[in-house]
């Protein structure tokens, strides 16, 4: 069956579900109660040193993300299509989007062609001052290249969702409402001049924002806006589960499902996190790099 099949927007052929363990059944259980969004970056095999924020999952586990969600029963739609389904609150269960962040360009060389052997549309949310340009947290040996415009054009033909992500990725909970909005409303347009298509969703850069930048997304000509973490389906504080390089399947399932973060807020676990974060600081303070979530 192709996508073109499909009646709506809610696509994807479905693999079997035979020999893929117990995740898939763990899926197909979360998938009967609720609707999930996956946050991504990168798709590309780069080393730990040039990718100390692990935002670049391999293209093998991409796939398997993909083929178990597919198995256990999703159907795909673009963040766009999931908000409209809402309706302000939680949507029918057995949805999934895909989303990425900030434009890399194996989003067009890699995602894509993988996404596109399942008829799956995905979001990507656009920085404008990164276009073409070098993402500043892929170390020079990574795949740190960010799309063009051209490229931005085709995925858009391809199905793809364009939303907007600020012009220059600031930190939105330390700006005034005016600088939001402008940032905010100038991408917008911007990226609707620059793919010719109508941007509808936005998603707060670093998963960051304050009563300022909530309100200036309202304000802005955006249906919805999406951030990091779990457990809301407010319109414009949408949660995602974003997925890091090196998650294992368990720390995906548990993210999914809105169990991952009280974990982490779990003494033991904080105590994991923060000698983690600690060595990781120890690698970075040899250049210049932020930490970025969204
Ligand atoms: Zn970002």
């Amino acid at each position: 069956m192709s996508a073109g099949d499909r009646k709506g927007s809610a696509v994807g052929m479905r693999p079997s579900a035979s020999g893929m363990g117990p995740s898939v059944r763990a899926l197909e259980r979360i998938c009967r109660k609720r609707s999930v969004v996956l946050g991504y970056h990168g798709v590309a095999s780069s080393r730990l040193r040039d990718d100390l924020s692990l935002l670049q999952v391999s293209p093998s586990r991409f796939r398997r993300h993909v083929e178990l969600l597919l198995a256990a029963g999703f159907s795909f739609v673009t963040l766009a299509d999931l908000a409209r389904r809402a309706g302000g609150g939680a949507p029918e269960p057995g949805l999934a989007a895909v989303t990425f962040d900030d434009g890399m360009r194996n989003n067009h060389t890699t995602a894509l062609p993988i996404l596109q052997e399942y008829g799956v549309p995905a979001t990507v949310y656009v920085t404008i001052g990164f276009i073409g340009g070098v993402s500043p947290w892929i170390g020079p040996g990574g795949d740190g290249a960010m799309m063009d415009e051209p490229e931005l054009r085709e995925l858009a033909a391809a199905g793809w969702e364009l939303g907007a992500h600020t012009m220059t990725h600031p930190d939105l909970s330390a700006l005034d409402h005016d600088a939001c909005l402008r940032e905010i409303e100038d991408s917008r347009v911007e990226l609707e001049r620059i793919a010719g298509v109508r941007v509808e969703t936005f998603a707060y850069p670093f998963g960051r924002y304050g009563p300022a930048a909530l309100a200036a997304a309202r304000d802005a000509a955006v249906i919805a806006a999406v951030t990091t973490g779990s457990g809301s389906w407010e319109p414009y504080e949408i949660t995602r589960a974003m997925i890091g390089a090196i998650d294992p399947l368990p720390v995906i399932l548990l993210k999914l499902t809105d169990r991952y973060e009280p974990l982490l807020q779990s003494p033991p676990a904080r105590l994991a996190r923060s000698a983690s974060k600690r060595l990781r600081e120890s690698f970075r303070s040899r250049r210049h790099s932020g930490e970025p979530s969204g």
